[in-house]
């Protein structure tokens, strides 16, 4: 079975998040922990948790992903915004808990001139720290597309960052179709040594979700901008080869392309449409 979702608003809260799933075929989502570019999350409403789970139970939704907001960069210049950094996320994993088998992906942060080693070893402090304390959540490190200072624009700098983390047993890498293409990954052409690289440097057992959008600007562009599926440079007949690859198609697929819930609906089956059942 494809497991797929996408991207929604948690505005409205979980329970509402579910339906729009299940009204759109999906049987995962992913969604911001808090405003993608604010602070302050709201306060959790534990009878909407209590009644999303029960949703989320007989609907078979199931590993959802949350990601975390853009403003938290873990490398930042400013010691208050690293302590931002790191007090958003402690927060957000606690919060969390409250979902059995959820993930938690982020950005892992943009070194803003200081170098990509300070940046690096700023990442894994954060990790570091954050691994002080217990949490049952799976942290997830996205592949970048290099726009900017952003770390993470090739599989070494993860790498590098694994490294440096102490216990590593809850550390996993999210891949950015759109990311990998336009940090200079050709998927489309060689996704089969693309992943064998992966492989060698990262480690396959740590690819544990797959961001699926297209790109419109392309391979080596560090552009960061995602198109619908089929209407960009990846194009319909990698992701057709990404989510039926043996190495990928367990995985947890999300969607964060322009679209609206229909489009996301239209994209879903499309996807289950070019998926092999054995
Ligand atoms: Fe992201
Ligand atoms: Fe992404
Ligand atoms: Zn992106």
């Amino acid at each position: 079975m494809l497991r797929i979702g996408c991207h929604l608003s948690s505005a409205k809260g979980f329970l509402a998040m579910g339906k729009d799933a299940v009204k759109i075929g999906a049987n995962t989502f992913q969604f911001f922990t808090r405003n993608p570019r604010g602070g302050k999350a709201k306060e959790l409403d534990l009878k909407d948790v209590a009644a999303y789970l029960e949703y989320a139970g007989e609907n078979g939704i199931a590993q959802i992903l949350a990601h975390a907001p853009y403003t938290l960069n873990a490398c930042a210049k400013d010691a208050g915004l690293r302590t931002f950094a790191y007090e958003t996320m402690r927060d957000d994993l606690d919060r969390l808990s409250h979902f059995p088998g959820a993930m938690y992906n982020f950005h892992p942060g943009s070194h803003v001139g200081q170098g990509a080693e300070a940046g690096i070893a700023a990442i894994a402090d954060l990790l570091n720290r954050i691994n002080e304390k217990e949490s049952a959540v799976t942290i997830l490190l996205e592949t970048m597309s290099g726009k900017g200072t952003e770390i993470g624009r090739n599989f070494e700098e993860l790498r590098q960052i694994i490294d440096r983390v102490e216990d590593t047993g809850r550390l996993g890498v999210c891949m950015d179709t759109c990311h990998v293409l336009d940090a200079g990954y050709d998927i489309v052409g060689h996704l089969e040594e693309v992943l064998e690289e992966f492989d060698a440097v990262v480690g396959q057992e740590r690819l544990k979700a797959m961001h699926l959008n297209d790109s419109i600007y392309g391979l080596g562009s560090h552009k960061d901008r995602h198109g619908k599926i089929g209407e960009g440079k990846v194009g319909l007949d990698a992701f057709r080869a990404i989510v039926n690859h043996p190495k990928l198609r367990h995985l947890p697929f999300f969607l964060e392309t322009p679209n609206d819930l229909e489009g996301y609906g239209r994209e879903i089956a499309l996807l289950k449409s070019v998926r092999e059942e054995p």
